[in-house]
């Protein structure tokens, strides 16, 4: 039989499905793990070439080494597929050998990191037994893949996004090819996916992901987005969509809903039309859902059908608190834009999740002083600070190139702990400092804490997850996250 095992390790959580955000979701504020649709794509498309699939997400089941090999041995799997991002490719890699040592296998990674891998960067990894990595979108891919591998049709040259090595030289297909009839792809096998695992922050209760649409027409200098899913968008059909999301409802009892999008309000009129859709069938009502935003892609009758169709959650990358700093990192926003946009989600009675980032490399520390008291002003519900973290192939890079602020491989790094020195001006543990000094201020806040208690009033069943999320805060904010990197990952 030619089984396939596709995993996400066991580890440090990571959003692992997200090759843009690669989020680590224990060191941040309150973001939850979200569900393994990468894997669950690709478990649906070899499903349906007749593959035997195993789906595993090891690191959210919180399973061990010893665990997992008991089930190796029990499937004996052809092929692995092992989901990696860039905080965790290193450790991910130890792991991938550490199965060779005991079962004779293919093991295929796939993640950002492999996205038109330059051979300088891929040889700071150890690939030594991978056959094959996957850097485009693994969904148009993994089919033609497993086929090639497994049953010896066609060849890899034909498969786009993908290299390999081949007698110690690194080969690689086309990575600007991005499939565009989207509609094609089958839903994620959700009967393969440990759903309770995947959780709305504020309730505990069960949250899938659908996925709206593929890319981002900007190109703001530090995100992936752009180079790994195309400037243009590719967007799925409403009805596909809808047709997901009552399959999730009626089939797996799902009510709540993270509607994945690289901005899910780029093309208003569709973001309306969707909400539309919801509003207009026996679901309204029944469903809640979360999405993200920019600020300059907000209208007050976009935001009025969001909360109409059951939005409980807008995610806002308001980034910066300078003009400046706004223009040099291509948000083509501004500061009036986040107020406004700010006013908007306000007056419809939608909650915001702020995201900043801090340390461009340009950045003094009245710069970063200047964000934080910007986030205080805005008051968003929550909040997530980032630090620039420099991707391999990003604008980003380059600019922290010419200001002389990286510090060794961007692998093992993540927005929590980057690969820099800090700013030019500013060094790493000082920033750390200043961004624990404001989550302080920001979450003391009697405003914040005044809101937070008469939620849990109202619906007493969130008190505990609130908990959980101020002692995680608290936890994070006495860890020491300069200077880590691999070592600790
Ligand atoms: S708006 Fe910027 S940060 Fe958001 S997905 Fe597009 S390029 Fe990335």
């Amino acid at each position: 039989m030619n089984g396939v095992l596709l995993m996400y390790p066991p580890g440090k959580m990571y959003q692992r499905g997200e090759d843009r955000a690669q989020c680590n979701v224990e060191e941040s504020v309150s973001v939850e793990m979200r569900a393994c649709n990468d894997l669950g794509y690709a478990a649906a498309i070899l499903r349906e070439k007749g593959y035997d699939v195993l789906l595993r997400d090891y690191q959210t089941e919180k399973k061990d080494a010893e665990y997992v090999k008991n089930e190796i041995l029990a499937f004996r799997p052809k092929m692995i597929v092992i989901s990696v991002t860039y905080g965790t490719v290193v450790k991910d890699l130890e792991y991938a050998r550490g199965i060779l040592s005991f079962y004779e296998c293919l093991i295929v990674l796939k993640g950002a990191a492999f996205f038109d891998p330059e051979p300088k960067i891929l040889h700071e990894l150890d690939l030594e037994g991978i056959r094959c990595m996957i850097g485009g979108e693994m969904s148009f891919i993994i089919g033609p893949l497993a086929d090639c591998l497994l049953r010896g049709e066609g060849n890899l040259a034909q498969i786009p996004g993908i290299s390999w090595y081949e007698n110690g030289e690194l080969k690689k297909t086309d990575f600007c090819t991005f499939h565009e009839n989207v509609d094609e792809l089958p839903f994620p096998a959700r009967d393969l996916m440990n759903n309770t695992l995947y959780k709305r922050p504020d309730t505990g209760e069960p949250m899938a992901t659908i996925q709206i649409s593929y890319g981002c027409p900007s190109g703001c200098i530090y995100c992936l987005t752009p180079m790994l899913s195309g400037r243009k968008v590719r967007f799925r059909s409403i009805e596909n969509i809808f047709s997901e999301i009552e399959e999730c409802y009626y089939k797996y009892h799902i009510r709540h809903f993270f509607f994945k999008a690289d901005t899910f309000t780029i093309d208003r009129e569709r973001a309306i039309g969707l909400c539309d859709r919801i509003i207009h069938s026996p679901l309204c009502g029944k469903i809640s859902f979360t999405v993200n935003s920019r600020t300059d892609t907000l209208s007050p009758q976009l935001c009025a059908k969001l909360k109409k169709a059951g939005c409980f959650m807008v995610a806002v990358g308001f980034e910066s608190g300078s003009d400046e700093t706004l223009r040099r990192i291509g948000k083509h926003a501004d500061t009036e834009k986040s107020r406004e946009a700010m006013r908007m989600l306000r007056e419809a009675g939608l909650p915001v999740y702020g995201f900043f980032m801090v340390g461009f490399p340009w950045e003094t520390e009245a710069d970063i002083r200047n964000t934080f008291d910007f986030a205080l002003r805005l008051r968003p519900d929550y909040v997530e600070i980032h630090t620039a973290m420099p991707y391999y192939g990003t604008g980003l890079y380059t600019e922290c190139e010419k200001l002389n602020t990286i510090e060794g491989s961007s692998f093992g790094f993540d927005y929590i702990a980057p690969n820099t020195k800090g700013t030019a001006y500013v060094d790493l543990a000082r920033i750390e400092r200043l961004k624990k000094q404001f989550l302080l201020r920001f979450h003391s806040d009697p405003a914040f804490l005044r809101r937070i208690a008469v939620q849990c009033a109202s619906e007493p069943s969130k008190l505990g997850h609130y908990l959980y999320y101020g002692v995680r805060l608290l936890k994070n904010i006495v860890r020491n996250h300069s200077g880590k990197g691999r070592e600790s990952r």
